[in-house]
C-alpha cells in the first residue's frame, strides 16, 4: 500500500541515520517522528515530531505507533519485541532486525542463504573459546553475539596463549568465534527491496577500517573486488529475499583469495552509501523512504566517475572550518555534542567528475 507525501514516518533511533532519512523524507513532503530514550539526539533537529522514551517503553511506542503512518528502525539495539508492538506499520519487518542482531543467528542464516562466512563457532565459555581456537587456529576475532557496532564488543586472539584474555575482554558475554579472514579489500553491496520483490543496487564501495570503524569509502571499487560484484550481489539479494526485507539492506564483505566472504549484514541504510547522497541520483536514504512507502525505484547511477566518503571520527570534526572552504567537499555534520574519540561525528564526500 502507498503511503503518500504528507504522512508521518516513524524512526526508531535517532542517531545520524536517522537524520539523513528524516532530510530525505522531508523532500518528499512526509514528516518523521523520532523515537529514541535521549536528550536530543541528532535527527530530532531535523524531524517534525520526537517521543523521547525508553526502547522498552511499551506505552510510549503504542502512542507512537498510533502517531504514525509507517515505521523503519536505523539502529539494531532495539528488543524485537518492542517492535512488534508496531505490528505491520513496521518495514522492514522485525526478521531483518532479530537475525542482524545476533551474530551467531546472522552466520547461521547467511550460510542457510548459500553464502560464506568464516569459519565460525558459537563461544559461551572459556572452554569453548580454547576449543574453538584449537579447531579453527589463530588468528581469530571473539564478537560478543549481541550489541557490536564499530568493532566494540570485539577481541582478536593471535597466539593460542590469548584465548583468556580475550573472553576477558569481552567480559565473558555469549560470542561467536571466527576465523581471521585474509582479505584483499572490504566492500560492501547496499540493495533497496520493495515488497513486491523489486530491487536495486548501487555501486559497491570499497572500504577501508582503522580499529574496526569505517574510515573511507570509495566508489568504484578496484579490480580485486570487481570480480566479485556478481557474486556478492546475488548472496545478498538471496539474503534480502530470505528475510522478505522492505527498504534498505546492506551486506559488508570481505574480498578474500577465493571469492567473497560476509562479514555482516545490517537491516538498514549504512555508512558506506553516505556517498550516495551526492554521488547517486538517488541516495540510499531517499531510496529507503521510497522502498518503505512504496513510491517508485529512483535511480542509482553514479552522478560522476566516482566517489570518495570520509567519516570525520572524534576531533577530526574540529576541521570544518578548512573542509567548509573546499569547493569539492560536501560536508555533513551530525550535530552531536562532544566530539569523543572513536565517535562518528560527521562525514565529508567528493564527488569525482
Ligand atoms: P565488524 O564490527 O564485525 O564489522 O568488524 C569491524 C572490522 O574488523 C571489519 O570491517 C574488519 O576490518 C575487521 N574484521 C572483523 N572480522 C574479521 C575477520 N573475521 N577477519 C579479518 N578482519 C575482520
Amino acid at each position: 500500500m502507498t503511503i503518500a507525501p504528507g504522512s508521518t514516518i516513524g524512526i526508531v533511533g535517532g542517531g545520524q541515520l536517522g537524520r539523513m532519512l528524516s532530510v530525505a523524507a522531508a523532500q518528499l513532503g512526509y514528516r518523521c517522528h523520532i523515537f529514541d530514550p535521549h536528550e536530543r539526539p541528532p535527527a530530532t533537529d531535523v524531524a517534525a515530531g520526537f517521543t523521547r522514551a525508553e526502547f522498552t517503553d511499551t506505552a510510549a511506542l503504542e502512542a507512537f505507533s498510533r502517531a504514525v503512518d509507517v515505521a523503519t528502525y536505523e539502529f539494531e539495539n532495539v528488543p524485537v519485541e518492542s517492535l512488534d508492538l508496531l505490528g505491520n506499520r513496521i518495514r522492514p519487518g522485525t526478521v531483518s532486525l532479530a537475525i542482524a542482531q545476533d551474530r551467531a543467528r546472522e552466520k547461521a542464516f547467511i550460510e542457510q542463504c548459500g553464502a560464506r562466512v568464516a569459519a565460525w563457532r558459537e563461544v559461551s565459555s572459556l572452554a569453548d573459546v580454547d576449543q574453538a581456537v584449537a579447531e579453527l587456529g589463530v588468528p581469530i576475532v571473539l564478537k560478543s553475539r549481541r550489541y557490536g557496532y564499530d568493532g566494540k564488543g570485539q577481541a582478536w586472539i593471535r597466539s593460542r596463549g590469548g584465548a583468556e584474555g580475550a573472553w576477558t575482554a569481552i567480559a565473558h558475554e555469549p560470542a561467536v568465534a571466527e576465523a581471521g579472514v585474509d582479505f584483499a579489500a572490504e566492500f560492501s553491496v547496499i540493495v533497496a527491496r520493495w515488497a513486491d520483490g523489486r530491487h536495486v543496487f548501487w555501486d559497491s564501495a570499497q572500504n577501508e577500517h582503522r580499529e574496526g570503524i569505517l574510515r573511507r569509502s570509495t566508489v568504484p571499487c578496484s579490480d580485486v573486488v570487481a570480480v566479485q560484484l556478481e557474486e556478492a550481489r546475488e548472496a545478498t539479494l538471496r539474503v534480502a529475499e530470505a528475510l522478505g526485507h522492505v527498504g534498505v539492506l546492506t551486506v559488508e564483505f570481505f574480498a578474500a583469495a577465493d571469492g567473497p566472504v560476509v562479514n555482516e549484514i545490517a537491516p538498514r541504510v549504512h555508512n558506506s552509501g553516505h556517498w550516495t547522497i551526492e554521488g547517486a541520483v538517488t541516495s540510499q536514504f531517499e531510496q529507503h523512504i521510497r522502498a518503505i512507502c512504496d513510491l517508485p525505484p529512483g535511480p542509482t547511477d553514479l552522478v560522476g566517475k566516482g566517489a570518495v566518503m570520509d567519516n570525520l571520527i572524534g576531533d577530526d570534526v574540529n576541521r570544518w572550518p578548512e573542509l567548509v572552504a573546499d569547493p569539492g567537499a560536501h560536508v555533513h555534520i551530525y550535530g552531536k555534542g562532544e566530539a569523543r574519540p572513536g565517535r562518528k561525528m560527521g562525514h565529508v564526500t567528493r564527488v569525482t567528475r
